[in-house]
């Protein structure tokens, strides 16, 4: 399930799923990733509303035969997370659900979060973060009790992979006792899952300022040119 719902807030005005990068908008470059994953056997589009047809498209125009449907989104991603499920096969195992806007994901590192929830059920990608995290107060101070310790913080990206069955009961969970999360991961530890980590690395980035874009395009150039090569 890609989540490509939003409505860009940090981007200035730009719709971060549809601008090119290469040519080519940012949620293609995520739909080839996994079109190319041999594990992912269909794809549902959760869209924002008025973007919904420009993806029959790109299915067209990009060569994508995996897409399943295209559905629209809802005010959070949660939500628009929690309405994608209404497209998912009945016999579907495995639901990785990824944000759009993480288009540097590769096959490969798909792959590596797939095998590691089919042995553990429930994984992400992520990455061990590098930067110190705090905890700061309202009045823009850093707090002086129970600050996390850096080397056990991981940033959590996309992927999250989980098996269907499992998900689909933590989204409704989640949904009945109001619990609110801005990754699934966060839905199955309500319900006392925890998930594994797949560590994928820097380059994974999430597109939701516009310098992303410009580390997104020179991390796509230095790619193309070692294919080339
Ligand atoms: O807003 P954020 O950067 O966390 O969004 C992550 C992903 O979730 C993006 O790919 C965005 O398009 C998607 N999203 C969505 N529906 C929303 C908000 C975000 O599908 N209402």
């Amino acid at each position: 399930m890609i989540l490509a719902g939003g409505s860009s807030t940090r981007m200035g005005g730009i719709s971060k799923q549809q601008y090119r990068l290469l040519g080519v908008p940012v949620a293609v470059h995520t739909l080839r990733a996994f079109e190319r994953c041999k594990q992912c056997a269909e794809i549902i589009i959760v869209s924002k509303a008025d973007e919904c047809t420009l993806y029959e498209q790109y299915a067209k125009e990009y060569g994508l035969t995996k897409i399943k449907c295209v559905l629209p989104g809802g005010s959070t991603r949660q939500e628009s997370a929690f309405l994608g499920l209404k497209g998912v096969s009945a016999d579907s195992d495995f639901i990785a659900i990824h944000d759009a806007a993480r288009c540097l994901i590769t096959p490969e590192q798909i792959t590596n979060v797939f095998l590691t929830a089919m042995r553990t059920d429930c994984a992400t990608a992520a990455c061990p973060a590098t930067d110190t995290v705090k905890f700061v107060s309202s009045k823009g101070k850093t707090e002086t009790d129970g600050q996390p310790e850096r080397s056990k913080l991981w940033n959590m990206q996309t992927p999250q992979i989980f098996y269907t069955d499992l998900y689909r009961a933590a989204a409704y969970t989640a949904r009945e006792d109001g619990f609110a999360a801005t990754d699934d991961c966060s839905l199955l530890e309500h319900v006392g899952f925890g998930c594994t980590v797949v560590d994928c690395g820097r380059e994974n980035i999430k597109i939701t300022t516009p310098v992303d874009l410009l580390l997104a395009e020179a991390i796509l150039k230095e790619r193309e040119k070692g294919a080339e090569q």
